[in-house]
């Protein structure tokens, strides 16, 4: 009952409770909530002056600034539909996006200026903002500094109703057009909620926005948890190990959302041990498995960190599993339960719900899992069935509850009908003391079908691929023994979250 019903009331319960503390660090600018509040009222009366009106559309095309979060917040307040959008992302990328949700402003900053596309090319856009001062001017853009904010004190707040659309996000597409998953101020408030439950974090909390800002677990999974419980985001404008682990040490930091990735290269730094982490107490992961061997090393590195992890997609608004503190030495190769609110159910191909520790396609209900796509009937007869959500994962859930993860439906390996989980083999390559970063994948062959393809990166590391396979050989089936190892001279190809694009690989493979 004493659930908020809107993103904007729980923002306004916070900042009553704590007006003086730091809700964000940008750079050198320290925030407060008070402060934050004055921001997103202005910018929400400048948006209502300009003609804005709830159900529109604003695109935010903003790497991670404080800006981001004051225009989120003050589009909820005044029922605007706001979609964060990658600053990775291409031109006929944003084109894409913009003109299919139909989007009518835009808010870009200087660095993302090149990427805009001309009004013309997208029939709803009435207005083009920019922060900040773009290297060449863009014709169409008006600076977003002359938003007239008039002081407004008897507009009447905006309710929005439980139901209504907070955001649009867009996934990735790795698989054909972006999708706007339709986050609703019910499936938000619901991950907020499970993830303050789920990590324990409380009044104070300092978390490290080290994601984009624009993907699910930026926004989430890491900004929205910590207004909601008066705590500070320290945003980091990209992920650098060494940069992080500075900040990490200066700020005190208790809370961070990663991908595996990201801990890996913070323990790849040569100095990490000088670093005075103790202040840090919750590390979430997600997004991607993690390495047996990186959970290994973390858990050693910092004995009194709490590691979880966290599955979930965007569909899920976040998080639809979490695996409770102290489970990670007992259960580290699961994703953990499934929370009280998430219904989790294994299907076989036709959709029949398997036993309990058979292999099959997760679904997941519940009411963090968004209602659809935005105009979108395709992807919805696809990707929504009565109620559930396919994830397009292979797992499994055994007698006590525990999910497991074993791969995306579309990248397990066939090997003459013999089937190959990723994770499996990543795994056993990760744990190789050589190996810093490896992914496989299915090299198309004309008599099997697929052979299992290794990609490793060995960072300072030295070995070969003889040494490789026989280090597989003695862990894993022989079927599942990569026959192709390919040497990278740097990391994996990651996208802007951070995950392995294992399309790239193919591309890299000689069919
Ligand atoms: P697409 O490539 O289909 O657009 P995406 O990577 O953009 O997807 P997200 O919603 O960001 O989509 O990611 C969700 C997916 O990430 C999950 O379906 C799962 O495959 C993977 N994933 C998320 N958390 C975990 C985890 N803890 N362990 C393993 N895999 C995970």
């Amino acid at each position: 009952a004493d659930r908020p019903q809107s993103l904007d009331a729980m923002f306004r319960e916070v900042v009553a409770r704590t007006p003086g503390a730091i809700a964000l660090v940008d750079e050198d600018r320290r925030i407060s909530y008070e402060a934050l509040d004055a921001m997103v009222e202005a910018q929400a009366a400048g948006l209502l002056a300009r003609g804005c009106r709830p159900g529109e559309r604003i695109a935010l095309l903003l790497g991670n600034c404080a800006e981001f979060v004051s225009l989120f917040l003050a589009a909820a307040r005044i029922g605007m539909i706001s979609l964060p959008m990658s600053t990775r992302q291409a031109l006929p990328e944003i084109r894409y996006v913009l003109n299919q949700s139909g989007t009518s402003v835009l808010i870009a900053d200087a660095a993302s200026a090149a990427n805009i596309p001309p009004r013309a090319e997208v029939e709803s856009l009435r207005h083009i903002f920019l922060l900040g001062t773009p290297q060449s001017p863009h014709a169409e853009a008006e600076p977003f500094d002359a938003l007239p904010c008039p002081p407004d004190p008897d507009r009447a707040p905006y309710e929005a109703a439980e139901e209504d659309t907070l955001c649009l996000l867009y996934t990735s597409g790795t698989t054909g057009n972006p999708k706007g998953a339709m986050i609703t101020h019910l499936s938000a408030v619901h991950s907020i909620l499970n993830f303050e439950w789920a990590l324990g974090l409380k009044q104070g909390d300092v978390a490290f926005l080290s994601v984009p800002a624009s993907h699910v677990t930026g926004l989430v999974a890491i900004i929205l948890p910590a207004l909601r419980v008066g705590g500070t985001t320290v945003i980091l404008r990209e992920f650098k190990a060494r940069k992080f682990l500075e900040r990490a040490e200066a700020e005190r930091i208790s809370y961070s959302l990663m991908v595996p990735a990201m801990y890996n290269l913070c323990l790849l730094d040569k100095d990490f041990e000088t670093f005075d982490l103790s202040s840090w107490r919750v590390a979430g992961f997600g997004g991607a498995p993690m390495p047996e061997a990186t959970i290994e090393a973390l858990a050693k590195a910092l004995p009194g960190l709490v590691l979880q992890n966290v599955y979930g997609a965007t569909e899920t608004t976040s998080p639809a599993t979490v695996l409770p503190p102290g489970e990670i030495s007992a259960h580290r190769d699961t994703v953990g339960l499934p929370l009280p609110v998430a219904d989790i159910i294994v299907v076989d191909d036709n959709g029949v719900e398997v036993p309990r520790g058979t292999t099959g396609e997760l679904m997941i209900g519940g009411p963090m899992v968004v209602p659809g796509y935005w105009e979108n009937p395709e992807g919805n007869a696809k990707g929504f069935v009565s109620g559930y959500w396919r994830s397009g994962d292979l797992g499994s859930m055994d007698a006590e509850g525990f999910v497991r993860v074993l791969d995306r439906k579309k990248d397990m390996i066939n090997r003459g009908g013999f089937k190959i989980y990723s994770i499996e083999v990543e795994n056993t390559l990760a744990a190789h003391p050589a190996v810093v970063e490896a992914a496989v994948i299915g090299q198309p062959d004309p008599v099997l079908g697929e052979r299992v393809q290794a990609f490793l990166w060995l960072g300072e590391g030295q070995t070969d691929a003889e040494a490789i396979r026989a280090h597989c050989a003695a862990r894993l089936s022989d079927y599942k023994v990569p026959e192709k190892i390919v040497f990278l001279n740097g990391p994996l190809p990651r996208n802007a979250n951070g995950k392995v694009q294992k399309t790239e690989l193919r591309k890299l493979t000689p069919a």
